[in-house]
């Protein structure tokens, strides 16, 4: 079976031929299916926001291949704007894109531009806003009477309204406080689920990942340096060190303890995993019952 994005030797150089030169993505290769909730893991300047604006043509590859459903997003440039309606990019701090006067306006404009009108962008509207926990009472306010979070997830509406194959959302919980954080990733996997639709989750916290992705990918220095099943990744702790990335705080504890002789599986990603592999360990030893 082909994914609905399948990646080939892509690359990307910026300014390339001049003094600036500087190399951001190097030949990744890799498909995703559809359905599946990939996130995307890396410390600052690995090349995590490069490699997704390449997958909804928002910057053309310097090498390689974006194929969406098989077909290659540049063969023809001139729709490469269909490509965007397709695959759905929430950027870091979308928030700032809000300039409507009203919510609903807002949230209606990228749908709207597609060529939605009448009845058929109110129910966009109304159930984009719903996905994304927006209230029907918040619609006719303006955007700049919301909370942040609430923004956040009024911009996000915004792009769930056009109906993306793809959605492809880059550091979404980033600069909101812990509650902002929880609400919004919520919504996000709420929304996976209910529409099955494809979603990559760029972030630079593990925590986030590991509890909701079904694979990972690893970028370093622009390169993918492993590409897995959340749990997979997550039980090569010392890889991810390595690269200066900080596993879950539960799945190093977890590791510590396999290496004194507690025999826990790898790669345990969450606080309740945690919780019954350690008394359910205990209790096979005899030390509680
Ligand atoms: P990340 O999203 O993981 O932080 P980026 O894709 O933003 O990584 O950046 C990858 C590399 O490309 C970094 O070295 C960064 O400095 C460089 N880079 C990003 N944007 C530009 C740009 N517009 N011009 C030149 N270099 C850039």
């Amino acid at each position: 079976m082909s994914g609905i994005l399948e990646l080939k030797n892509l690359g990307f150089v910026y300014s390339q031929g001049t003094p600036f030169e500087k190399r951001a993505v190097s030949d990744v290769s890799l498909s995703i299916n559809k359905g599946e909730l990939i996130g995307i893991i890396g410390h600052t300047g690995s090349g995590k926001s490069t490699l997704v604006q390449m997958l909804n043509g928002l910057i053309k590859p310097t090498e390689g291949e974006v194929l969406l459903n098989g077909k290659n997003i540049w063969d023809e440039p001139k729709k490469i704007r269909s490509v965007r309606f397709k695959v759905g990019m929430v950027f870091q701090y979308p928030e700032y894109q809000l300039f409507e006067e009203t919510v609903y306006k807002d949230i209606a404009f990228g749908a709207a531009n597609m060529g939605k009108s009448g009845d058929e962008l109110d129910q966009a509207v109304k159930s984009a806003a719903e996905f994304a926990g927006i209230k029907p009472e918040l619609l006719q306010k303006s955007p700049f009477d919301l909370s942040g979070g609430e923004k956040r997830r009024a911009a996000i509406a915004g792009v769930i309204a056009m109906n993306p194959e793809v959605l492809i959302l880059d550091e979404p919980t980033a600069g909101l406080d812990p509650m902002g954080r929880e609400v919004l990733l919520s919504r996000i996997v709420h929304y996976h689920k209910e529409k099955n639709n494809t979603v990559l989750l760029v972030s630079h916290s593990m925590e986030d990942v590991a509890r909701f992705a079904d694979r990972i990918m690893v970028l370093d220095d622009s390169r993918l340096v492993m590409f897995g099943k959340t749990k997979e990744v997550f039980s090569v702790p010392d890889k991810l060190e390595k690269i200066g990335l900080r596993v879950p705080q539960v799945t190093k504890l977890t590791q510590l303890l396999r290496q004194r002789g507690y025999d826990i599986p790898e790669g345990i990603l969450t606080v309740d995993e945690a919780f019954s592999e350690i008394t359910a360990f205990l209790k096979k030893e005899g030390k509680i019952w």
